[in-house]
């Protein structure tokens, strides 16, 4: 078996996708000499890193082609398609001739993938590890792209959970041109998907989704959990003609970037699962950005603490109708939030409610001319000076809370791709998927 990764081919004015420039390794492959292509892996790495250009895609090719043949075709197509007159493209291309299962893998490759999607890395790390194993490698630029590169080969190994993106290519005279695609047949072949299928429309924003408005060559991209419908809602979606089409196996839509944390213990740059309780007011600021801030959970009996631990949690304005959600919180809920840490503010892409404050204390009313009461004095609870009622202090009223026990999070228009939709299921509460 050979596996060769690829990544950092395309600019963000000038165009391309490395998923096109995979589909096209994997046509040549077969083309000469007919081996067979297995499995093209769309990885998706640390989406904090400064220099992805868009969502930080890296690829992976398996197959039982001979490995210098995959290098010279990969690195062939690399040169000619690369955008490395745009300086931030540098790509890198890794070629190994072992299989992509764990027990081929070895151990520090596995722990570089990892380690690709959930920290950042150094080129010399990359490097490092190439030479130790022997892999070929090509580079242009700086060839930081050797960092995803290396990252996915080690991923299928790495990693356990998948999904699929069926991905359709526009005809290259068309690049950098609106899309004709049939709004209507995309919102039915979504429904029709729904809910194996995901993140195909945005029912609330009425957005199509799927497909994208960068300069590149993708047409639309369905992804989801049964690789037969992704390809069948394709199918189903009227537009200009489709030129190719490649399916690819995922971890989008999986979660794989959070850790687990706590909130005194975040680092910048890392993506975080996050238990804490209401601190502050939800605060809606300039732009439509909503703030709240979090703080550690009680300590235990014998554990001393001056200053409990705070974190800021933004839901900016692109999160759109979840800000709603975040606005519902109030002060003493206990949640568990998720995001990346940026700037020292947490980016939610998601929520539970763990527990609700229910009630709020209120001065109490006159039980015999429902009257608020008056206060009697410090400390000396309230009265009604008509009835000559009173209370010993404020009452308790029940709250009516627009959040119930549970998961929230952004709708598909401001999903990150490697985010889990709720709809995908295995979450320890009940869900509220956006759809
Ligand atoms: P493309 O479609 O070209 O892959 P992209 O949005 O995926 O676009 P890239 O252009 O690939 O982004 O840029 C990301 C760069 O960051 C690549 O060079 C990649 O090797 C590098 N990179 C990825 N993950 C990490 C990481 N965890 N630490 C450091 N560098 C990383």
């Amino acid at each position: 078996m050979t596996v060769v990764g690829i990544d950092d081919t395309d600019s963000r004015e000038r165009g391309m996708c490395t998923t096109y420039v995979a589909t096209e390794i994997a046509d040549q492959l077969r083309r000469n000499g007919s081996p067979v292509v297995s499995r093209l892996l769309l990885v998706r790495l640390n989406p904090a890193i400064k220099y992805k250009t868009r969502g930080n895609a890296a690829l992976a090719i398996h197959t039982d082609c001979d490995p210098d043949r995959a290098f010279a075709v990969a690195r062939k197509r690399l040169e000619a398609l690369a955008k490395t007159e745009d300086e931030r493209t540098n790509p890198g291309l890794v070629v190994a001739d072992h299989d992509p299962e764990e027990r081929d893998v070895p151990d520090d490759v596995r722990e570089f993938a990892r380690a690709a999607v959930r920290d950042k890395l150094r080129i010399a790390d990359a490097t490092d590890v190439l030479e130790r194993h022997g892999y070929r490698s090509w580079h242009a630029g700086d060839g930081r792209g050797r960092i995803g590169a290396l990252a996915a080969i080690g991923s299928w190994a790495a990693l356990e959970e998948w999904t699929y993106e069926y991905i359709s290519y526009r005809d290259s005279d068309r690049w950098g041109t609106p899309r004709d695609v049939d709004r209507e047949s995309v919102v039915v072949a979504a429904d029709w998907g729904y809910p194996d299928v995901w993140d195909t429309v945005d029912r609330g924003e009425g957005e199509t989704v799927c497909v994208p408005h960068t300069p590149g060559p993708i047409l639309h991209g369905i992804r989801g959990d049964d690789p037969a419908a992704t390809r069948s809602v394709a199918e189903q979606i009227e537009s200009e003609p489709v030129t190719a089409s490649q399916l690819f196996v995922t971890n989008q839509g999986t979660d794989v970037h959070l850790q687990k944390g706590t909130l005194g213990a975040v680092e910048n740059g890392r993506a975080y699962r996050l238990e804490g309780r209401v601190a502050t007011e939800p605060e809606t600021r300039r732009g439509g950005h909503v703030f709240v801030d979090l703080e550690a959970p009680a300590p235990a009996a014998n554990e001393v603490r001056n200053e409990p631990d705070r974190l800021t949690c933004a839901a900016f304005e692109p999160t759109k109708r979840f800000r709603d959600r975040v606005r519902a919180l109030r002060i003493g809920d206990r949640i568990t939030a998720c995001g990346e840490v940026s700037d020292g503010t947490l980016k939610l892409e998601k929520f539970a409610v763990r527990d609700l404050v229910r009630t709020e204390p209120v001065t109490p009313t006159c039980p015999d001319c429902s009257r608020t009461m008056e206060s009697a004095g410090r400390n000396q609870g309230y009265r009604c000076r008509t009835c000559e009622t009173s209370r010993d202090g404020k009452v308790e009223r029940s709250l009516d809370r627009g959040l119930e026990i549970g998961w929230y999070e952004v709708p598909p228009c401001a999903r990150r791709h490697i985010a889990k939709p709720l709809i995908r299921g295995g979450f320890d509460a009940p869900t509220h998927p956006e759809r």
